[in-house]
């Protein structure tokens, strides 16, 4: 039995490190990492003082902080959970960035057939509470908290920027999409302080700007398969993209022997079987971070075919199949390989 395996990322920006100048254009790399969103948001940047490299990082981290009062559904006081609390009365009018993170879900809820489904709030709260428990949800606990999940009970309103929520009881979960929406909008924010050149890591999903000085992209490598802590086998290089993986590496319930994935099936309201990570790189983080979650739930027949008619995205899938790994990616994902 194959005990630990995962594929993860990993940023090789290490072996870029150091403050090495670069000569022709006086940059300095610099980086900064602060706890956001319940896992560590770290920003690797290449500016022409500390001081602005500084500026930079403190506004980029205070944005990320704000789409986490925006987005959180951990925070009682989010703007979410209030749009939450209004389920079932009236559209409310809400943020740019809650319509428009809601906006580009609801995309790809249609585009998936409901896979990928940030109305699952109520089946993911049930699976939080079995991973403390260590017990399955009762058949009735599954029934109720499924009758107020569906993407098609999300009603926008684009003109007005409001939001109805149909059902009493729905919850909104944006764990799926928030931290790649969120590393976009941090580097959007270093932009502003002229730094092009700059990778933003939200827990592992990566969106990276322009590269490094004198390199042709960010390399990032992804973790070997059976032993994650070894030296990575493959190497992405990239520029102004993000790259994110979803899997049921380490979050997970095992319940009589069975392990759940936290990514849940909005179908039948059960956290994943079957081991399986996937690796998604596309022009955004948001994209990147929400297709890896969809093509999760959808398995690597359908996942990687909806990949294929997507513009400008790629994937690798890796899952077990009667014990063994089984390694499947769309036909694009070696194009983003470094070739050494
Ligand atoms: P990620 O780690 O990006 O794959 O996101 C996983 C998180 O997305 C979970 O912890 C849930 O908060 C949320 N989630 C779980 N299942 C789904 C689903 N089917 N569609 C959208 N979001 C989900
Ligand atoms: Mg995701």
């Amino acid at each position: 039995m194959i005990r630990h395996w995962f594929i993860g990322l990993l940023l090789l920006f290490a072996t870029l490190a150091g403050t090495h100048a670069a000569a022709e254009n006086k940059l300095e790399q610099f980086s900064f990492s602060e706890p956001h969103m319940g896992t560590t948001f770290q920003l690797i940047l290449y500016a022409d003082s500390e001081v602005t490299a500084k500026k930079a990082a403190k506004a980029a981290f205070a944005r990320v902080a704000e789409l986490n009062r925006i987005m959180s559904d951990y925070l009682r006081t989010s703007e979410l959970m209030k749009l939450c609390d209004k389920a079932g009365s009236d559209p409310i009018k809400v943020s740019k960035d809650l319509f428009d993170v809601l906006q580009q879900a609801k995309k790809l809820a249609r585009q998936t057939d409901g896979a990928f489904d940030v109305s699952v709030g109520p089946i993911v709260r049930l699976w939080r509470r079995a991973r403390r428990s260590r017990k399955l949800p009762t058949a009735e606990a599954l029934k109720d908290a499924l009758a107020r999940v569906g993407w098609d009970k999300i009603k926008l309103d684009k003109d007005k920027r409001k939001v109805h929520l149909l059902v009493m009881g729905m919850l909104l979960d944006l764990g799926g999409i928030a931290k790649g929406y969120a590393a976009d909008a941090a580097l959007a924010e270093l932009r502003r302080f002229g730094i092009k050149r700059a990778l933003v890591s939200a827990g592992g999903d990566i969106t990276v700007g322009d590269a490094p000085p004198d390199e042709k992209g960010w390399r990032v490598g992804v973790a070997p398969l059976k032993n994650p802590d070894g030296k990575p086998t493959d190497y992405l290089l990239l520029t102004n993209a993000s790259v994110a993986t979803s899997g049921d590496a380490s979050r997970f319930v095992l319940i009589n022997g069975t392990r759940y994935s936290h990514i849940v099936s909005p179908q039948t309201g059960l956290g994943l079987v079957g081991r399986r990570s996937v690796t998604v790189i596309a022009k955004n983080g948001a994209q990147a971070d929400s297709l890896a979650t969809a093509v999760c739930v959808m398995g690597p027949k359908k996942g990687l075919a909806l990949i294929s008619k997507t513009k400008d995205v790629a994937a690798l899938y890796v899952f077990e199949s009667d014990g063994k790994l089984v390694k499947a990616k769309s036909k694009n994902f070696d194009e983003y390989l470094l070739r050494r």
